[in-house]
């Protein structure tokens, strides 16, 4: 059977082969640390479970308009005034089923066959994909971990073409944990609106930056900057709520229309029982969140100790999310393997510890690990990689 020729250029996702075999490995018996999640190993906090008993209890268990419903249109709204003194209103916000259907949608209803997307690399691996899903040719840019893995305006600039539409921050990033600075966006932001590009400003991770850094959004940082960007957001990352599928985009009242129309012909309103969820999420004392913010950023000052101290290994030490990028050229070039994904998977092989080669985001010479893990694990996983170094070197 002949498939649909967009599909066909579908690459699978590179994280899923080392996933599987780390599963099977652990239902042989193996004691397999997992470096791999995407998501944070915490539950999601009591007060918005109890928010969701009550919407099932009351029977908020219809259909809701595709776009989301009002209150939570209007809990999105406060927050993004609160936390960025952005103004927007309910005809420029759409709630999603997670962040990865906002992005989806926004590709959808913004790109024409051949038109350009500037993305930075690494990236988060969806990117090139939805581009790609929408007729759009993704651009890459290569961030270099000298500036941080940031790319430079001058970049950016170089890269434009007739045919470019939009471009792609992820301010703090995934895979590097990289955070823009606010003279940072302001510069990027030039370019962009001189060639009048769409910036898709994905912040999903904003709620876990670590030490004084603050997260900006470069949609506050003008009027103009504003109109010209999409903000993708959403509850998964910053209130432990992966599974609910919530996300949202704050945007242009005609790109938000239409992602509205696609959803209603596609998947419908979101969850409506997350919906409410997310106005407790929203509304819940914001304060409890950082507990599990504290325990990430112990983690991370941990884990970027162990990892630094390995021969070889160099990190960048991120500024926010849950992964560090420790570029392992070195080290694979001192080994008996041709490549980090080979180095990943014997890695698994003798110490049983699963990270996610960087070639998935465009940068084969590095590895992502996730510290949504214990402490325990990740000292046990360090001591493990530090002992397959040595032994392959
Ligand atoms: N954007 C980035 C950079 C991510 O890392 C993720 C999830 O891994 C998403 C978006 C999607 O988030 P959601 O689970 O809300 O769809």
């Amino acid at each position: 059977m002949e498939l649909a020729d967009r599909v066909q250029a579908l690459t699978p996702s590179t994280t899923l082969a080392i996933t599987s075999k780390a599963k099977a490995l652990k239902e042989e018996g193996h004691d397999v640390i997992g470096l791999g999640a995407g998501e944070p190993d915490f539950n999601t906090p009591e007060d918005i479970l109890n928010v969701a008993k009550k919407a099932m209890d009351e029977g908020k268990t219809t259909y809701t308009p595709a776009g989301g419903i009002p209150a939570l249109k209007q809990a999105i709204i406060k927050k993004l005034q609160e936390d960025q003194g952005l103004q927007y209103n309910e005809k420029e916000i759409i709630v999603t089923t997670g962040a990865k259907h906002a992005l989806y949608n926004l590709f959808q209803v913004l790109l024409n066959r051949g038109d350009e997307v500037v993305i930075p690399v690494p990236y988060w691996v969806s990117y090139p994909e939805q581009v790609k899903l929408a007729e759009g040719q993704p651009v890459y840019v290569k961030a270099s971990e000298e500036n941080d893995f940031k790319m430079t305006p001058e970049q950016l600039e170089n890269s434009i073409t007739d045919y470019t539409k939009a471009v792609i921050l992820n301010s703090p990033s995934n895979p590097t944990g990289t955070l823009y600075t606010q003279e940072e966006l302001k510069a990027l932001g030039e370019v962009a609106l001189k060639h009048d590009l769409i910036i898709v400003s994905d912040e999903i991770y904003e709620k876990l930056i670590y030490g004084s850094e603050e997260h900006v959004s470069i949609a506050q940082l003008s009027d103009e900057l504003k109109e010209n960007t999409v903000v993708i957001n959403g509850v998964s990352k910053s209130h432990a709520m992966t599974g609910w599928r919530i996300g949202y985009a704050a945007g242009n009242q005609q790109i938000i229309q239409a992602m509205s129309n696609l959803s209603s012909h596609s998947t419908s309103n979101p969850t409506t029982i997350s919906q409410f969820a997310a106005i407790g999420a929203y509304s819940m004392d914001q304060h409890k969140l950082n507990e599990m913010k504290d325990a990430f950023e112990e983690r991370l000052n941990k884990l970027y100790e162990w990892m630094s101290e390995i021969p070889g290994i160099s990190c960048v030490k991120p500024k926010g999310a849950f992964y560090l990028f420790p570029n392992i050229s070195e080290v694979v070039a001192n080994s008996p393997f041709d490549s980090t994904d080979e180095w990943v998977k014997q890695l698994l092989e003798e110490e049983k510890v699963a990270v996610v080669p960087g070639s998935g985001f465009g940068s084969p010479e590095n590895i992502r690990l996730s510290y949504a893990t214990s402490l325990e694990n990740l000292e046990e996983a360090s001591k493990r990689i530090a002992r397959f170094v040595k032994k392959h070197s």
